[in-house]
């Protein structure tokens, strides 16, 4: 649960690879900004290209490319190298994201190849797991974007546009843009009192179910408490 917790909310900041001025940019000097400009031309712009069915069709198929990327080292078993390089990298991403060590880009490097080492031991010997934690980080991103104003492009390349009436009826145009992105605006701007809120209702529940998953893992039912 834990391995997977983190490589997911390392990959929720994936989409916004794509923005010369985000999380990644400044994960590495120079290299980040050049890589995530290159990346947002590539894709179109910000909030295009990567924010698709297509990209995450594409991460999910690289995950599981990575997943594949295993030896074996004899002593040790069998040693996931793409794991623990993908790992790595995300959990720089999210720590730099969080905000710990913003003063310097090597920190949040040196936590990730701390966290990738305890991976190569800790991984789970399913195949699916890297894929699936990196696909479900990904997705969750593009489905809190759909919930903004600007929604998503989830049909890129495609961009389908409403018919003319749909701007002349309340709510429609907000929902199928006439720039084929999809919205279910109900957080509004991105950086809303609503988004906040939402984040604040999330976290609570996180911390609530870590409580719980670390009692039961010493085996000690919290639930019980409220029967
Ligand atoms: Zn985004």
């Amino acid at each position: 649960v834990f391995t997977g917790a983190v490589v997911c909310a390392g990959a929720a900041l994936l989409p916004d690879a794509d923005h010369h001025n985000g999380t990644i940019a400044h994960s590495v000097p120079v290299v980040g900004r050049l890589l995530t400009r290159t990346i947002g031309t590539a894709a179109g712009g910000h909030r295009r290209g990567l924010h698709s069915l297509l990209a995450l069709a594409g991460v999910i198929a690289l995950g599981s490319v990575l997943g594949l990327v295993r030896f074996d080292s004899g002593t040790y078993g069998t040693v996931p190298l793409g794991a623990g390089l993908a790992t790595m990298a995300l959990v720089a991403f999210a720590t730099r994201a969080l905000g710990i060590a913003r003063k310097s880009w090597a920190g949040p490097w040196l936590l990730g190849l701390t966290v990738a080492t305890g991976i190569i031991f800790l991984a789970p010997t399913e195949i699916l797991w890297l894929p699936l934690a990196i696909g479900l980080g990904f997705a969750i991103h593009l489905l809190g974007d759909g919930l903004t104003i600007g929604g998503v492009p989830w049909l890129w390349p495609w961009k389908p546009r409403p018919p003319a009436w749909f701007d002349d009826v309340p709510l429609l145009g907000d929902i199928w843009q006439g720039n084929g992105h999809f919205a279910l605006p109900v957080l509004g701007r991105a950086g809303s009192a609503r988004e906040w809120l939402l984040g604040c209702v999330l976290t609570v529940y996180l911390a609530c179910a870590l409580v719980y998953e670390a009692c039961s893992a010493v085996g000690y039912d919290v639930l019980a408490l409220f029967n």
